[in-house]
């Protein structure tokens, strides 16, 4: 990952309404769009083991698909010149033809040929009648009258054509597009290599999973939850463990993930009381912001870059540690790995359940339920919205977004909601 020539300052401060002390989060986001830098490396990859991957180049069919005019139903493939509009009539069935199957010969005047779905239109034919309303009697086949020139066929290159890109640099490839390059024949594509992340939760509060609590200590949670949001990125991740409240051992730790990744993201440390150290600590390894953003969950966080490395300084309350990843890190991430356009997911609008609080001046995320009731969408939340209740994301399966000027919203008033679930 190569640095950016320009320092972090100098580039956020650029950002129009950029202010460290209350950042909206438009601007906290647009603030760290400037500052990015895509990795550029690419690999070759077997096209199973693309999904998930953004693509690296172009992919231009070699071949039209499908590759030949084909029936879309099973019936009988005729000619249009052969048929009336205002009359039945009868034609010759002269062979059949299945998918993978053509038939061989030519169709005249008078002829028609037994198609299968996905059978190559034989020569001669143009039109496929369905076989629910023929009447056949040997060979002989009748057609009813009002049948509409070219029905029932799927033309040669309707769904890709030779020669026409239809997969460009930054796609995230899916389950649709790994079908797509599959159906061209191409069994290898060329991708970004995989963006490294590494992440560790600072406190000297926390035990890890297996060992005993001591008096006053806590799990770690924050280091599952991102293990769970980083890796449903596709990224590759490396789990940094707790790292004590120290200096050496926090400068150890930042020292390591930054030779080792292209993005850090740490939880915990950035509040007021524990910055002081941490923030010279930070700032002696590399260039590193502290930004009060309004928002809630999730206002204090750290942006900057250590070494070749981003970071993500991230609050350590469980709740807040998932909005700021959803609301800042994921489209970060996705962009260093290269994606192109629009990573954000889409903002719906429901009518509000219940009436909801909230004062002007920030943004709100609360976790939320979208449900349904007599046919209409609405959200309600979770109930207890602290930003140490991550049962309250457990529960939710949306987040209802209440935007920065918003004050007090009524019950039956639409809120937008942006869903942690959807098709992939
Ligand atoms: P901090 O941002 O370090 O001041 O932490 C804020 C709150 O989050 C404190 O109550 C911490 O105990 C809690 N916390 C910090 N890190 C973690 C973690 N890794 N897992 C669960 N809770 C945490
Ligand atoms: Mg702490």
């Amino acid at each position: 990952m190569s640095a950016h020539p320009a320092g972090i300052q100098q580039i956020v401060s650029c950002v129009d309404g950029y202010d460290p002390e209350a950042l909206h989060v438009d601007k906290a986001r647009a603030a760290i769009r400037a500052c990015l830098v895509p990795v550029t490396q690419t690999e070759r990859v077997a096209v199973r083991a693309a999904l998930g991957r953004v693509l690296a180049e172009e992919i231009v069919p070699a071949i039209d698909v499908p590759g030949h005019d084909n029936s879309a139903m099973d019936g009988y493939a005729v000619r249009a010149a052969d048929l009336r509009a205002d009359a039945e009539v009868s034609l010759a069935q002269i062979g059949s033809a299945l998918a993978g199957r053509p038939f061989d010969g030519a169709v005249g005047p008078g002829q028609c040929v037994r198609v299968m779905t996905g059978a190559v239109m034989p020569h001669g034919t143009d039109t496929v009648v369905i076989q629910e309303v023929v009447r056949a009697a040997g060979e002989r086949i009748a057609i009813p009258a009002g049948q509409r020139a070219g029905q029932n066929v799927r033309a040669a290159g309707e769904d890709l054509k030779a020669g026409v890109a239809v997969l460009g640099p930054g796609r995230a490839l899916r389950a649709a597009e790994l079908g797509l390059i599959a159906s061209l024949g191409i069994g290898e594509v060329r991708v970004r290599r995989r963006l490294r992340v590494a992440f560790f939760s600072t406190g000297d509060e926390l035990a890890s999973v297996g060992a005993p609590l001591k008096a006053g200590e806590i799990y770690d949670s924050n280091r599952y939850t991102l293990h769970g949001m980083l890796a449903r990125l596709g990224v590759e991740v490396s789990d940094l463990g707790v790292v004590r409240d120290e200096p050496a051992a926090l400068e150890a730790a930042f020292r390591k993930a930054a030779a080792a990744a292209d993005a850090i993201v740490t939880t915990g440390g950035v509040s007021v009381g524990e910055a002081d150290f941490v923030r010279q600590l930070m700032g002696r390894l590399g260039e590193v912001l502290f930004w009060k953003i309004a928002m809630r969950p999730g206002r204090p966080m750290a942006f900057g870059r250590i070494g070749g490395a981003f970071l993500f300084g991230l609050p350590g309350n469980p709740v807040a540690v998932m909005v700021t990843f959803y609301q800042f890190v994921r489209e970060a991430l996705l962009l260093m790995a290269g994606r192109t356009g629009d990573c954000a997911p889409p903002l719906l609008r429901v009518p509000a359940a219940q009436p909801l609080r909230k004062v002007p001046g920030r943004t709100e995320y609360q976790r939320g339920i979208l449900y349904q009731e007599n046919g209409e969408w609405r959200a309600r939340t979770t109930g207890q919205q602290g930003s140490g209740v991550l049962r309250s994301m457990a529960e939710a399966n949306c987040f209802i977004v209440l935007e920065h000027e918003r004050g007090a919203v009524k019950a039956g008033e639409p809120v937008s909601v942006q869903l942690f679930e959807a098709l992939t």
